[in-house]
């Protein structure tokens, strides 16, 4: 999970209300709670399988496998569904559509996973899904009844971001299950290089405006609340990425006491220092010349008016600068 998609997909749909699920289950909650019961080993099954297809959004043919399997998934629950292409990973929309429909409801989720190296995994192999269940191998699959809840399933992008993938089908399934009827349209935008920062996706979403547009946008791609209630999150924030450029003395200066600093080399070992500067007119490596305009006065470091701190250096000791200066008068 990161972030940028999901700030560009919040910015770019519009989120209106979230429905809690209140205290007392309905009797139609009961029916699809009883149905996942019954059909635990299934959704695991189908789990351990998306996982078993590496995802890695740099490997386009591998990508191409989750679009083609993820296809086959939705449309087995009576989803048709659209391939965006885009100059990396395809965006995959799913709909399925109510008529007459109360709105459209529009979950993300990605398909991608983040990058790995299989020589990194102490437990398990990224694309070989395996349980353990206090730190030995466990048959997940294996017997009857409810999937132990103690056994952990270890492979890449089982949690982030397929899991919510199989837990969304496997709802729709029990709805199916239940007869339950469906009164919203729902959709489901399948990011395909969201770990690789989605670098198409905003574009992808702007151009496919129209068939994207939802009356509430749900992002299933963000970490579990430790309580571990079923949770929704009102926004998410993103992320921002800042490159800074810090410019430094190329002398040790101490305790920041001359603020901003330039130092010229003349050569010859002679340095000239000028410091508190309030900004910089050149950067590291600028040749100068007489009369160019280098820095700005101003008051930074140990200063308590704004001044030029100037210096002449020998040999990095100070030295009297009268005989380096010109008087006019
Ligand atoms: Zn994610």
């Amino acid at each position: 999970m990161i972030a940028t998609s999901r700030a560009a997909f919040a910015a770019f749909l519009i989120v209106t209300a979230i429905v809690v699920p209140s205290a007392a289950p309905s009797s139609d909650v009961i029916k699809v709670r009883e149905w996942r019961a019954r059909n635990e080993r299934k959704i695991v099954a189908e789990l351990m399988q998306l996982v078993s297809l590496p995802s890695m959004a740099s490997n386009k043919a591998d990508i191409i496998k989750n679009a083609d399997a993820l296809t086959a998934m939705f449309e087995k629950r009576g989803f048709a569904v659209k391939r965006i292409a885009t100059p990396g990973s395809p965006v995959l929309v799913a709909d399925r559509i109510a008529s007459p429909a109360r709105g459209a409801l529009t979950f993300y989720m990605h398909y991608d996973g983040q990058p790995t190296e299989a020589k990194d995994w102490t437990i398990g192999q990224p694309f070989t899904p395996s349980a353990f269940k206090a730190g030995a191998k466990f048959d997940v699959l294996a017997g009857t009844g409810p999937v132990d809840v103690d056994a952990r399933i270890y492979g890449r992008a089982v949690a982030d971001d397929k899991g919510p993938i199989i837990a969304f089908l496997a709802a729709i399934d029990g709805l199916l299950d239940a007869k339950v009827a469906l009164p919203w349209t729902l959709r489901v935008v399948l990011d395909g290089e969201e770990e690789a920062g989605s670098p198409n996706f905003e574009a992808a979403m702007i151009a496919n405006a129209a068939t994207v547009r939802a009356d509430l946008a749900v992002i299933v791609d963000s970490p579990r609340h430790p309580s571990n209630l079923p949770t929704v999150f009102y926004g998410s924030r993103g992320v921002a990425g800042v490159e800074i450029t810090v410019y430094g003395a190329t002398g040790d200066l101490h305790s920041g006491n001359y603020g901003n600093c330039i130092i010229l080399n003349h050569g010859f070992g002679i340095q000239t220092r000028y410091g508190h500067l309030s900004g910089y007119a050149i950067s590291t490596g600028t040749k100068v010349k007489r009369g160019q305009v280098i820095g700005y006065v101003g008051q930074t470091g140990r200063a308590t008016s704004p001044h030029v701190h100037y210096e002449i250096l020998l040999n990095g000791q100070p030295v009297s600068p009268v005989p380096y200066l010109t008087f006019t008068r």
